[in-house]
C-alpha cells in the first residue's frame, strides 16, 4: 500500500483569478475552436462542448438543437439501426458534423457501429465508452477500431491518470475521455472507493495528452457554466455534460407528475434502472453504480445552451481571453474554501 500525499482538487476547490483585459465586450469572444488531430486528418471546428452519451441526453432531438449552436452530441448506443437510418436520411451535413457515435466494446456493439458508419461518410466521430478504461480488452478494441477507421476521430475513455491517457493515444485514440466518479448520477465513489477529483484529473491528463498531440474531454462533474470554464482553464480540450442537459423537452426520459409539477427521470447508465431497461437484468456478480433522480422539467435545451455559452463568454472576458485556447493560457486558479453566497438557496 502507498499513499500519494499531494492534494487533488475538484471544481469546488478553486476559482479563476480575474485579469486585466483589453476586451471591450463579451461579443468579442469567439468560442469556436478548430482542432487538428493526432490520427484523423479531419479538421473539426465548433464549440468544444458535448452532450453526454447517456440515453436521456445523447438524443437525436438534443443534437438537432445543439448543432445550431455548433455544439456536439454524443449519440447514445441504444438506438436501433432503423432509428439511425431515419435520422441520417433527413440530417444535413452540418448536423452530422456535430454528431459522435457511441459504442461499447462487445462484438454486437461493433457490428452496429460499422453499419451506422456505412450509412453516411459525413459521420466523423467515434466515441468508445466503458465505465473502466483500464482493461487490456479495451486497449485492444481501440487498436482494432483505429485499424478499421483510419480517417475517423476516435475518442476513448474513461480514465483519470496520465499513463493510461498515453497508452490510449498510442493505441489509436485521438481524444481521451477523462472522469471516474465525478458524474451527477454516479455512485462509483461510494460503491467502490475509486475515483479522482475532476480538476486534478483534467490538469494531469491534459498534460499527458498534449505531449503526444492528443486531446482530452473532461467528462462529468460540471454543475454550472463556471465549472465548464474551470475545466477549460485546466486545459480540457472538450467538456462533456450530462446533468446540466437533463430534464429538457428534447431529452427522452420518462415524465412523472408530483404535486401538480412535472419531472423527468434522469439516471446513471450503470444504475439499476438503466440496466433493467437495456439488458433486462443485473448479473448476480454485479452491483449498480448509478442513481435515479427526478428533475423538474426545464423547457427547451436552447435556453440552457444559450445561458452556458453566455457564461463562458463572460469567463473569457474576466481573464482577457478572446477564445477558449486563450482562456486556458490566461487561467490562474486560486484555491478557495468558499464558492457562491448561498443565502437564498436555503429557502
Ligand atoms: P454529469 O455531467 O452529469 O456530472 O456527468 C455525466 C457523466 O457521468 C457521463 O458522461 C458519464 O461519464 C458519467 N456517468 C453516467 N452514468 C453513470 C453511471 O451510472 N455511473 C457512473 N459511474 N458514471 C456515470
Amino acid at each position: 500500500m502507498r499513499i500519494e500525499e499531494g492534494i487533488k482538487l475538484g471544481f469546488k476547490d478553486v476559482l479563476i483569478r480575474p485579469k486585466r483585459s483589453v476586451l471591450k465586450s463579451r461579443s468579442e469572444v469567439n468560442l469556436i475552436r478548430s482542432f487538428n488531430f493526432r490520427y484523423s486528418k479531419y479538421i473539426w471546428s465548433g464549440i468544444p462542448l458535448i452532450a453526454s452519451n447517456m440515453d436521456t441526453i445523447g438524443t437525436f432531438s438534443i443534437a438537432k438543437v445543439l448543432s445550431n449552436f455548433h455544439v456536439l452530441t454524443a449519440i447514445h448506443k441504444h438506438y436501433e439501426l432503423t432509428c439511425w437510418k431515419n435520422f441520417i436520411s433527413t440530417a444535413s451535413k452540418n448536423l452530422l458534423n456535430y454528431i459522435m457515435v457511441s459504442t461499447g466494446i462487445s462484438d454486437i456493439d461493433y457490428e452496429k457501429l460499422k453499419k451506422i458508419f456505412s450509412l453516411s461518410s459525413s459521420l466523423n466521430y467515434i466515441c468508445i465508452d466503458v465505465a473502466n478504461g483500464y482493461s487490456e480488452r479495451f486497449l485492444d478494441f481501440v487498436k482494432r477500431v483505429r485499424n478499421d477507421f483510419p480517417e475517423k476521430i476516435i475518442c476513448a475513455g474513461n480514465v483519470v491518470t496520465g499513463e493510461m491517457v498515453e497508452e490510449l493515444i498510442l493505441s489509436g485514440a485521438d481524444i481521451v475521455k477523462v472522469g471516474i466518479g465525478s458524474g451527477s448520477v454516479c455512485t462509483t465513489r461510494s460503491k467502490t472507493g475509486v475515483g479522482y477529483p475532476q480538476l486534478s484529473a483534467v490538469i494531469e491528463c491534459a498534460d499527458a495528452a498534449h505531449g503526444l498531440n492528443g486531446q482530452i474531454i473532461s467528462d462529468g462533474g460540471c454543475i454550472n457554466s463556471g465549472d465548464i470554464a474551470k475545466a477549460f482553464g485546466a486545459a480540457a480540450d472538450f467538456v462533456m455534460l450530462g446533468g446540466i442537459f437533463s430534464g429538457h423537452n428534447e431529452c427522452e426520459g420518462v415524465i412523472v407528475k408530483k404535486d401538480n409539477k412535472k419531472f423527468m427521470l434522469f439516471y446513471g447508465m450503470s444504475s439499476h434502472y438503466a440496466m433493467k431497461l437495456h439488458i433486462g437484468k443485473i448479473e448476480s456478480y454485479k452491483t449498480d453504480e448509478g442513481k435515479v433522480v427526478q428533475v423538474l422539467l426545464k423547457g427547451t435545451v436552447k435556453n440552457t445552451i444559450m445561458d452556458i455559452l453566455g457564461g463562458l463568454r463572460s469567463s473569457c472576458t474576466y481573464v482577457g481571453a478572446r477564445n477558449i485556447k486563450e482562456l486556458t493560457k490566461r487561467t490562474t486558479f486560486i484555491r478557495v474554501l468558499e464558492q457562491e453566497n448561498k443565502i437564498f438557496n436555503l429557502q
